[in-house]
């Protein structure tokens, strides 16, 4: 039964609109194995009853004849930055709960409206067993800043499956869901899919709502998709994708056909490599399977063209000026008296907003909030967040001048494996590095997917590869990852028997 849930999703919703396959059993499958998985930390809320329900009606439209959509019965885990009706919503924060018992949460807050997103996948038939862990409003690299504590690296328990979207990553790399959905400001949902093996996408920035997403930097923001094999991928994307009135930054703009662009093959497409990409810093095994998921794309009738993508060496430090100020701003509405915890103590609002402020949020939310509101204190705006929006403006014409050039560029997702909990986490600059190679794409709003490339010669965990398109050109990129995944070692058979329970 395990393998409803580790094979093609894409499969799997077949299999339910022909009722070979019920989804209340899929759905009793994956929230058995939550439940068996749960030290993972994958998910930090189980919506069991509202999931079977879901999963009860999806079988009843297919007695009545009626057509499934084309998630039918695939269970999808949900970032928990993401609004869900019926469903507790915290991000996980402290501060979207009245505090915690025994590591569970009491009184989380429940919205009062679901995700664009989220709707567009009851909307597909998809069923939502629950919640993914991930960093505290989606600030970190590790998972280790969630207030439910971290998620464990299924492929070893002692290290991170990456962040902030970690319990997502976790939860499809040991198939508790086919897919899952996280969100993506600066490299959440690609480095957690290469740390863990398994696809995650970040769209161009538009192509997605963030209506009902948890805001952390509003501007960089997007809600991506986690699966096994790049086709379920994108046929989680098409069904979240397009247009929708409630955010004013999605785009007016057709979706095309994802699935069928996992099809195109590579032949003629120029990919890009940057040199600033394959610099020190980068492990040698990381590199060595990147070079070689590069040479197999070659090997395919891609064509191999060297680029300079000449500011990279300034994102880190753009991005975190600009996700900083943006969330302070994004943050504020948490006082307690709008939005989140209230403590009732001292003699003003001034102060229940400070003790609210104090007890809600961990050191990671109150370290970027001090950041954000220094750089665009009036002293510093110029030094700081202006000369950072300039900076941004160079790094996208990065971008346009290399696909001039090239149609996708290839580069590592992450510079190292999964590394051990608690080796950075005292650390925020070594933490802030490990998002030198996703913040780039973030910065210009381009397309981007991390595709698992073999496991690491030393370490044996997982490597991803980074495939970067222009914006609103998901097809291509696409079409590169399902080759790209195609030529590597498949990974996932060795991981399977260390899950065995
Ligand atoms: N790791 C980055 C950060 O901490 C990216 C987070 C994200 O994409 N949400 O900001």
């Amino acid at each position: 039964m395990k393998e409803l849930l580790s094979g093609s999703l894409i499969d799997l919703a077949d299999a339910v609109r022909r009722g070979d396959v019920s989804a209340l059993e899929v759905t009793d499958v994956s929230l058995a194995r939550i439940d068996m998985l749960d030290d993972l930390g994958a998910f930090v809320s189980v919506a069991r009853d509202s999931a079977r329900d879901a999963a009860r009606a999806v079988d009843q439209k297919r007695q009545r004849g009626q057509p499934l959509g084309p998630l039918a019965g695939v269970p999808i885990g949900i970032k928990d930055a993401l609004c869900t009706v019926d469903q507790p919503s915290t991000a996980g924060s402290r501060m979207l709960t009245r505090g915690f018992e025994g590591g569970t949460a009491t009184k989380p807050y429940v919205p009062p409206y679901d995700a664009t997103v989220v709707a567009r996948l009851r909307a597909a038939d998809a069923v939502m067993p629950g919640k993914c862990n991930m960093d505290e409003f989606a600030m970190g690299s590790s998972n280790e800043n969630s207030a439910y504590g971290p998620a464990r690296n299924p492929w070893d328990t002692t290290r991170t499956p990456g962040g902030s979207s970690g319990g997502s990553a976790v939860a499809v790399a040991a198939a508790l869901t086919p897919a899952s959905l996280g969100s993506d400001t600066g490299g959440s949902v690609r480095q957690p899919a290469a740390l863990s093996g398994v696809v995650g996408i970040k769209p161009s920035y538009g192509r997605v709502s963030r209506y009902g997403l948890i805001a952390f930097a509003s501007s960089l923001d997007q809600v991506g998709t986690f699966a096994r094999d790049v086709r379920g991928a994108a046929a989680v994307l098409q069904a979240i994708a397009g247009h929708d009135a409630r955010d004013a930054t999605s785009v007016d703009r057709e979706v095309p056909d994802l699935v069928a662009a996992c099809d195109r093959g590579v032949a003629g497409m120029r990919v890009g490599v940057p040199d600033e990409y394959f610099a020190e810093g980068l492990d040698a095994e990381v590199a060595e399977r990147v070079h070689q998921a590069i040479t197999g794309l070659e090997q395919a009738g891609a064509t191999l063209v060297p680029i300079t993508l000449k500011h990279t060496s300034s994102a880190v430090a753009t991005y975190y000026i600009v996700a900083t100020a943006e969330c302070s701003s994004n943050l504020a509405r948490f006082d307690g008296v709008r939005y989140g915890m209230r403590v009732e103590e001292g003699a003003d609002i001034e102060q229940m907003y400070r003790c609210s402020r104090t007890a809600g949020f961990g050191d990671e939310v109150k370290r970027r909030i001090m950041l954000g509101t220094y750089v665009l204190s009036a002293g510093y705006y110029d030094a700081y967040y202006r000369r950072a929006q300039k900076v941004r403006t160079l790094i996208a014409r990065d971008f346009d001048d290399a696909f001039e050039k090239v149609d996708v560029i290839a580069t590592p997702v992450s510079p190292t494996v999964a590394f051990e909990l608690g080796s950075r986490i005292d650390d925020p600059l070594a933490m802030y590095l490990a998002d030198v190679y996703t913040v780039p794409a973030s910065l210009a709003g381009v397309c981007a997917i991390s595709v698992p490339c073999g496991l690491g010669a030393s370490s044996a965990l997982p490597v991803g590869l980074q495939l970067v398109a222009p914006a609103f050109a998901e097809p291509t990129m696409l079409a590169a990852a399902a080759v790209a995944q195609e030529q590597a070692p498949p990974i996932h058979k060795d991981l399977a028997k260390r899950l065995e329970r």
